[in-house]
């Protein structure tokens, strides 16, 4: 195959693989990397990396985050009123107020 076609398909790969591609590329990409090898291999590294850090890693990650970020939320709320109501009760014992 030409150079030409692999610098292509190496700029294609990543929206084959996303399957942002239209019919007549994924056709093209496919029948490219059948014929090359190192398109392939470069074709299953990306696919490789693709699995590595596709949606299980990145979704936990995401949803780990926005746990923590409401339990941090909550958390924050509950230590406000907690200290809000130590600083007034503080001010009650030290003014003798009752
Ligand atoms: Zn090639």
């Amino acid at each position: 195959m030409s150079n030409f076609e692999c610098d292509l398909v190496a700029d294609l790969l990543p929206g084959y693989i996303d399957r942002k591609t239209s019919n007549e590329t994924n056709i093209f990409v496919e029948r490219h990397i059948k014929s090359c090898q190192e398109c392939r291999e470069l074709y299953e590294a990306m696919i490789g990396d693709v699995v590595v850090a596709d949606r299980p890693v990145i979704n936990k990650r995401k949803f780990r985050i926005n746990s923590i970020g409401k339990m941090g939320l909550i958390v924050l709320g509950y230590l406000v009123v907690v200290v809000l109501g130590l600083v007034a009760f503080t001010y009650i014992i030290v003014n003798g107020v009752l």
